[in-house]
């Protein structure tokens, strides 16, 4: 009871000085909990079970950003088509791009799948690179790195506590990491489809076969034709898994599945984008129950 009391006294006392932070995604506001602790307030924009290219502009949202002092986003291009019209009507300057309080975290990742052709008329929806590296276990830790140095900067009377929870946070990830890579390499090599290029960095880390896509371009909905030619070429290469996210139509994938005999695996972009997927560390393991069992 005691306990209870003083941890409660010690919310309330840290309550005043908080960090209000936003992040795009969920998994973001995860890496955000992890090295601002007590610190930090986190609201996340982007409900991790609807398409993250495209979330519905609510008021609420507006509401988030306007509070804000910190605000993180995945960057790459990926919140282009939603997230400048909110900070717009949030009329925030502490969080407008290129100040104190903006941090776009793609700015310390390598991004990958550069467009060679800068013309959009293919419908690619990505010309910076393929967005989607948070599937990338990996990328946590420089993010990480860099959401404490932003922190540090507004809030440098808890510089301490920031760097120690990022070595703490690095301690553990790097552990999780160690067995993660250790599993994954069990199922090297696996031939996969997946309906849209969602999961390319996963599939380079662990070194699996990518032989298509179901959409034929980036943002491109796949044709009677387009679904044929994934069944040919997935017969021709024997693929029995197709990944499918949770918010593009499941007809198609489940056509190609009954055609090649192959599984549909849903598989989560995002913290929370399924069931059981409430932490970082649930997220990665569930894509590994998924596609390494
Ligand atoms: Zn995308």
């Amino acid at each position: 009871m005691k306990k209870i009391l003083i941890v409660m006294l010690l919310t309330s006392i840290s309550l005043v000085a908080k960090v209000n932070v936003v992040t795009t995604y969920a998994y973001l506001g995860e890496i955000v909990k992890e090295v601002g602790g007590s610190h930090v307030k986190v609201n996340v924009l982007a409900n991790p079970k609807f398409d993250p290219h495209f979330i519905v502009p609510k008021p609420s949202l507006i509401t988030k950003l306007r509070k804000a002092e910190l605000l993180v986003l995945n960057g790459g291009q990926l919140e282009i088509g939603w997230l400048p019209p909110l900070l717009r009507g949030a009329q925030n300057r502490a969080i407008n791009v290129g100040s104190k309080g903006f941090v776009d975290v793609s700015g310390v990742i390598h991004m990958i799948d550069k467009p060679t052709n800068v013309s959009r008329s293919g419908g690619d929806v990505h010309p910076d690179g393929n967005p989607h590296f948070a599937l990338d276990p990996h990328n946590m830790i420089p993010i990480a790195k860099l959401i404490t140095k932003k922190l540090v900067m507004l809030d440098s009377a808890n510089q301490t506590a920031y760097e120690k929870n990022l070595q703490s946070f690095i301690t553990k990830w790097s552990s999780f990491l160690d067995q993660y890579d250790a599993k994954m390499a069990t199922c090297k090599d696996t031939k996969v489809v997946q309906y849209h290029e969602l999961f390319n960095y996963f599939l380079k880390r662990y070194e699996f076969t990518l032989v298509g896509n179901i959409e034929p371009l980036p943002g491109i909905s796949p044709s009677s034709k387009d679904a044929l030619k994934t069944i040919n070429l997935m017969k021709d290469n024997n693929v029995k898994i197709i990944l499918q996210d949770v918010y593009h139509e499941k007809k198609t994938a489940q056509f190609i599945a009954d055609e090649t005999g192959a599984k549909v695996q849903l598989i989560p972009h995002d913290v929370g984008s399924v069931e059981d997927t409430d932490t970082l560390e649930h997220f990665y393991n569930i894509i590994e129950e998924r596609l390494c069992r």
